[in-house]
């Protein structure tokens, strides 16, 4: 996919307020510091986009930039739990909840983790949240340049292995990239591509 025009369209934390047009919209969402404004600066070829939304005054919740005019890239900013309940359940902020379930025009999530890191509880239960509110996803591993090919296969087998431990029955669709490297733009890029012409 030629990137012809990526602009900012707003930011805001009520997924009511959202843009009120019908195009196909992909979320991207991680822990903070795991690489997301490098990748969607990387896919967008624009060397500050991802930073448009963190200007001060701006409220840093949910970011939607129009991408050739037909589809929206959506900036989610790090997920944390929101808090603990009675019965010890931890629960994901409102404004991503909200987001996830309300959200009729997204089509898919791309969630972000560093390559280098082992599974961590808090994106394996992300995942599982959305997978039990049937929000399909991928998994985008992040940095690659910083592993070497063999390293990186053992580390992506350990993540997967993980994830059908719990309730997967197939794995995610994953992606490798590293943006410092432009390592799998086009492949994510071309995955867009193939589910918007569908
Ligand atoms: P965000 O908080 O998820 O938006 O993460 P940033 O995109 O701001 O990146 C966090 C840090 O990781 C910065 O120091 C980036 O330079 C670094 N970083 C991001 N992507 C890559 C990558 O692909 N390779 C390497 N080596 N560093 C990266």
């Amino acid at each position: 996919m030629k990137i012809k025009s990526a602009d900012f369209v707003m930011s805001n934390s009520d997924v009511a307020k959202c843009p009120n047009e019908p195009l196909p919209e992909y979320a991207f969402i991680g822990r903070s510091n795991v690489g997301k404004s490098s990748l969607i600066n990387m896919l967008t070829e624009r060397k500050s986009l991802a930073k448009i939304s963190g200007r001060p005054g701006k409220t840093q919740l949910i970011n939607h930039f129009k991408i050739n005019g037909n589809w929206f890239l959506v900036d989610l900013p790090g997920y944390g739990y929101a808090r603990v309940s009675k019965k010890n359940k931890k629960t994901f902020q409102k404004y991503i909840t909200d987001y996830f379930v309300k959200r009729t025009q997204l089509v898919s999530a791309f969630v972000l983790v560093d390559i280098r890191h082992t599974p961590q509880k808090i994106d394996l239960e992300f995942m599982e949240y959305l997978g039990e509110n049937r929000i399909p996803f991928s998994i985008v591993f992040t940095k690659a340049d910083k592993l070497n090919a063999k390293t990186i296969e053992k580390n992506v087998a350990v993540y997967l292995k993980e994830l059908l431990l719990g309730a997967w029955e197939e794995a995610p669709r994953h992606f490798i990239t590293s943006s410092s490297k432009n390592i799998g733009r086009d492949e994510l890029l071309s995955y867009i591509d193939l589910i918007n012409q569908q």
